[in-house]
């Protein structure tokens, strides 16, 4: 199984998990951006980032199928030791482990299984020691990891990640301000733990109703610490504080650090409020709980053939099946070609159509994705080269094979002596797509990759560049069809560079 494309879809929260796994080919500045195009030899550690990223919002394509996930960066196992509400919708959930570390402000990320398959989500960490850690989790009625978490029984096992992420405490004696919505407030109970008592800190916890609020006795024995519960729906009995967190940040001095967390919207206008105020960014940290994924009502929603239509072309989701019947497709055609060849000699001009118009789509998906983003289908397309590959060379083995067989000479001269190129343009024509088939069927898969280490780019190039150079000179020879086929495909190479570099233009001016 080899890479094929690894990009940063938007969202990012800027955590640095992958550049701290995969320095080589993530860096975060300000979000994610994948910075080396060489996944042959950082496999190992491109899936790892991929696993750790706490938004999902990195996707690696791969050949063929993934491997098996005990093939990749596995986490640690924790038992789940208590369970118990805070509010109507807010979980605390202890988990026991066998050895546990973190930083205070990191959160874990949690493997489940559902009808959908796995997937993660990120929890902060509210508490934790060498032998477990606390969570504070809204449910969500129609959230995925929500529905996990409820299903979740004593004794049950997870697998999690972590601690990770960088939205940390910073050691030093400057007043704390600690800004918190909802369950936003769990990174902060251990961050205030591990604050010690000289230094000065002021929690702002805002919730919608009373009905919202937790750990508000915690919070209260807190030495130093001043706490302002602010409520945006307060009910006739409330006699704390109203109103959104933005509206206390007056406590703010200009040495103060400020800790955010929350929801995105909620941490944006904190941070817009500070910035507005004049007040360092860089003594501002946040950590957004941004969603990472969608739910089944969400999935039924954009049911409909034209939904389905947008989810296939714009979104790349093709069903596993198909993939899997369009691959195997191509795989009982190039096992036939040899037969055909044999029983219809009449069809061997349509066969040779197929293995050129293989090659002509096998260099056309990449440039095509890298100029239309949006349209994730091109990308989708991708693993799909390998199989046009093997068809197309399925074409040219069987032709070598047939021509050999006949008449060894015969081959040989074709190949060798120049009056073979010169006297029929359509011998030329065979050649171009054999060679080009043959160099581009050797740089695609991820053995010889692996083996030909950085050579197999130079391979490739070198295909690309006896496909144009023999598209000129069968124009000579009045194959003008070829010529235009190799004119479109350097259009779109060309077009695809200048559209790559326009982008990183505008991404660095950011
Ligand atoms: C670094 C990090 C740390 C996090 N720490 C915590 C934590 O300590 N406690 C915690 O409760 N959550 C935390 N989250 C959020 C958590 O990871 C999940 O995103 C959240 O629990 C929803 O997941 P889900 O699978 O239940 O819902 P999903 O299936 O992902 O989404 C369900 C639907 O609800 C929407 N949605 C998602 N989140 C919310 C929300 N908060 N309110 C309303 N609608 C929402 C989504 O857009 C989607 O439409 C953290 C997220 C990150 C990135
Ligand atoms: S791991 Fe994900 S969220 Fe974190 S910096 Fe990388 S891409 Fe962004």
């Amino acid at each position: 199984m080899g890479i094929t494309n690894v990009s940063v879809l938007p969202g990012c929260i800027s955590c640095r998990n992958c550049e701290s796994v995969c320095p080589a080919i993530f860096k975060v500045d300000p979000t994610s951006r994948v910075i080396n195009r060489d996944y042959l030899p950082h496999a190992k550690e491109i899936f790892k980032a991929e696993r750790l990223c706490p938004v999902n919002v990195i996707k690696v394509e791969t050949t063929g199928n993934r491997e098996p996930e005990s093939e990749m960066a596995k986490g640690e196992a924790a038992t789940l030791e208590k369970k118990a509400f805070l509010t109507r919708d807010v979980v605390e959930l202890r988990f026991r482990t066998k050895g546990f570390s973190f930083l205070p402000g990191q959160y874990v990320s949690l493997s489940f299984r559902d009808a959908q398959g796995s997937f993660r989500r990120s929890y902060s960490i509210v508490s934790g020691d060498g032998s477990g850690f606390v969570l504070a989790v809204k449910l969500l009625s129609s959230g995925r990891g929500s529905k996990a978490l409820q299903k979740l029984k004593v004794g049950d096992l997870v697998e999690y990640f972590g601690g990770m992420g960088h939205f940390v405490l910073r050691d030093s004696p400057t007043h704390k301000v600690f800004v918190a919505t909802g369950t936003g407030l769990a990174p902060m109970m251990a961050m205030l733990a591990a604050t010690p008592d000289s230094v000065p800190q002021t929690v702002i916890f805002g919730a919608r109703t009373e009905g919202d609020l937790f750990y508000l006795e915690r919070l209260r024995k807190i030495k130093n610490a001043k706490v302002i519960v602010t409520l945006s729906q307060p009910g006739a009995k409330w006699k704390g504080a109203a109103g959104r967190v933005t509206d206390h940040l007056g406590i703010v001095t200009p040495q103060s650090e400020v800790y955010v967390c929350g929801n995105p919207d909620m941490v944006e206008s904190v941070k817009k409020a500070l910035h507005d105020a004049g007040h360092d960014s860089g003594l501002v940290f946040a950590e957004e709980f941004v969603a990472q994924g969608s739910t089944a009502s969400d999935a039924e929603k954009s049911r409909g053939t034209l939904s389905f239509l947008k989810r296939i072309v714009l979104d790349g989701e093709i069903p596993g099946l198909v993939i899997a019947t369009v691959q195997w497709t191509f795989i009982a055609f190039a096992f036939a070609v040899p037969f055909l060849w044999g029983f219809f000699p009449k069809l061997r001009t349509e066969l040779w159509s197929v293995s050129w118009i293989s090659v002509v789509a096998l260099m056309a998906v990449r440039p095509l994705a890298d100029i239309f983003p949006k349209i994730s289908l091109f990308r989708a397309l991708i693993p799909l080269r390998q199989w046009l590959g093997i068809l197309s060379a399925s074409v040219v083995v069987t032709n070598l094979g047939f021509t050999a067989w006949n008449s060894w000479d015969s081959l040989v001269s074709s190949y060798l002596s120049a009056r073979g190129w010169r006297v029929s343009s359509r011998a030329l024509f065979a050649r171009v797509s054999e060679i080009t088939a043959v160099l581009l069927l050797v740089t695609s898969n991820a053995w010889s990759q692996r083996t030909l280490r950085a050579n197999w780019k130079r391979l490739q190039r070198l295909s690309y560049a006896y496909f144009f150079s023999a598209g000129i000179i069968l124009h000579w020879y009045g194959q003008t069809s070829a010529l235009y086929a190799m004119v479109a495909i350097a259009a779109l190479w060309i077009a695809a560079e200048i559209t790559k570099k326009v982008r990183a233009r505008g991404a660095s001016s950011k």
